[in-house]
């Protein structure tokens, strides 16, 4: 988006930017006093009284650095290594915090929460030294897996550059064929696409989280990454606020019934999006030929929940070509299906109408993971709008479970600095795009464009299950299959 005359690679500054909000520790540690006291006479004995000896301490982070020791520790330093109870197991003792398990909700759980809340933070991938501990299978995203190939591994090396990866995405209509008159001129539609350098773009935060700071963060991070923010546009209010924000970025969210706010714009949208998800069947063709002649250049995308794919080929039909498809908070579609399943299905949709290449794939609800992303694409998205990640990054806290996208309660801190919240922004998009180039280095692919329904690099824990597992009686039934 942003023009230079000099070719300059696409990269996002990162800078550490601890929390706002004093978030509860992720560990306690209790330590029994008078087996210190003693332990210390003891050492101070035997060492003769060497004080540097003894009052070395077992925690090279510094939880028993403060002015009295293990006395008084500080478990805000603590990272859960378990070195200081694995060296004195009678006087140490580790216990994961239960009010930090408490933040999230039941799909963004606190494990989800920490890996969202050190990318914001720190702008780096989170790194487990000891190996992954988690599960290797289970519902949603984790009974899919990626598949990697050794082979190419050396020769595209990801993040480090050796080898340049575009993460560069398009929005917008791609006709499968042009048509010419005897002049030479193109009497057909023409491709009208937008380049974003990230697969993923701002969503439009819940009501309960919405305001003017929010919207500024978002606007802002959007800008200086260089993608989009999806933004609810409000009539007299907006045409106050949008002077102050870089609009370049902004994607107005228009509600039908609300066709008058465009007249309220004061600028050129690069794209806006039309919400039709109160009524998918609702005649909006006048909403989209007034927003055609008033911005004839600028990118129009359909807002909706991931529908039947009857639906999806009328809008087709009727001209739409980008859809901005959602599911709830926790990934469920209005069946109850989940999003990985909804994925496919619209992306399959267009493959079997052959039109998948005309059309934009954009969507959210449930992807709160950096390896949500590459498997989303995988799936059959184009790219995704980041809801929750956003407001976990910005250190929001959900209020019950959270999974309803109009009646769900985040509650934002307080005075949100307007830098700090730009750059956790930024550095949650970095560490993403990171993790992405991670992905896509290992595959051997060049680009996350040819990654787009990509499914011979997923593996799905159900079939190989049924592979391995289908001649054993009792397997069906177990299964549920
Ligand atoms: S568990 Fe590790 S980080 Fe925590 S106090 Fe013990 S040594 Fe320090």
């Amino acid at each position: 988006m942003a023009t230079t005359n000099s070719y300059q690679r696409y990269h996002i500054d990162t800078i550490p930017t601890p929390d706002f909000v004093p978030w509860p520790n992720k560990f306690d540690v209790k330590v029994n006093r008078p087996q210190l006291a003693k332990l210390l006479i003891s050492e101070i004995i035997h060492l003769k009284g060497d004080m540097k000896a003894v009052t070395s301490r077992p925690c090279m982070y510094g939880t028993f650095s403060g002015p009295i020791g293990g006395f008084a520790p500080r478990p805000e330093h603590c990272v859960g290594c378990l070195r200081c109870t694995v060296q004195h197991p009678k006087m140490v003792t580790i216990t994961r915090n239960a009010d930090r398990e408490r933040l999230g909700d039941s799909y963004f759980t606190s494990a989800y929460v920490d890996a969202v809340s050190y990318e914001a933070d720190t702008g780096s991938i989170p790194v487990k030294g000891a190996g992954y501990r988690g599960k290797f299978g289970g519902e949603g995203w984790d009974g899919m897996w990626t598949d990697m190939s050794e082979i190419v591994r050396p020769t595209r090396d990801g993040i480090h550059g050796r080898e340049f990866i575009s993460t560069v995405v398009d929005i917008g209509e791609k006709p499968s064929y042009l048509i010419f008159n005897d002049n030479g001129e193109i009497t057909s539609a023409k491709p009208r696409i937008l380049s974003i350098p990230v697969p993923f773009i701002y969503d439009a935060p819940p009501a309960s989280a919405a305001s003017s700071t929010l919207n500024e963060i978002l606007a802002r991070a959007a800008s200086e990454t260089q993608t989009l923010a999806v933004m609810p546009i409000d009539g007299d209010e907006w045409s106050v606020v949008s002077d102050q924000l870089p609009v370049q970025s902004i994607v107005p969210l228009i509600k039908l019934g609300d066709e008058s706010t465009i007249e309220h714009l004061g600028f050129t949208p690069s794209m806006v999006e039309i919400d039709i998800s109160d009524d998918p069947n609702s005649n909006f063709q006048n909403l989209i030929s007034s927003i055609q002649s008033q911005f004839p250049d600028t990118i129009i995308a359909v807002r909706l929940p991931y529908d039947d794919p009857d639906n999806l080929l009328k809008l087709y039909e009727i001209g739409v070509r980008v859809f901005h498809l959602f599911a709830d908070f926790h990934g469920r579609g209005q069946d109850g299906r989940f999003v990985l399943d909804l994925i496919r299905e619209a992306h399959l949709t267009f493959v079997e109408a052959g039109t998948r290449d005309e059309v934009t794939l954009i969507g959210s609800g449930g992807i709160i993971a950096a390896e949500h992303v590459p498997k989303a694409i995988i799936t059959g998205l184009d790219l995704i709008a980041l809801d929750t990640p956003l407001l976990v990054a910005l250190q929001a806290q959900f209020e019950g479970d959270c999974a309803n996208r109009k009646t769900s309660q985040f509650a934002m801190p307080k005075n949100l600095p307007l830098d700090w919240g730009i750059q956790r922004l930024k550095n949650l998009t970095a560490t993403w795009r990171d993790q992405l180039l991670e992905i896509l280095g290992a595959m051997g692919l060049r680009e996350v464009r040819r990654l787009r329904g990509e499914i011979g690099r997923a593996m799905f824990q159900v079939d190989l299950e049924r592979e391995a597992f289908a001649e054993i009686e009792g397997y069906l039934v177990e299964a549920g299959d």
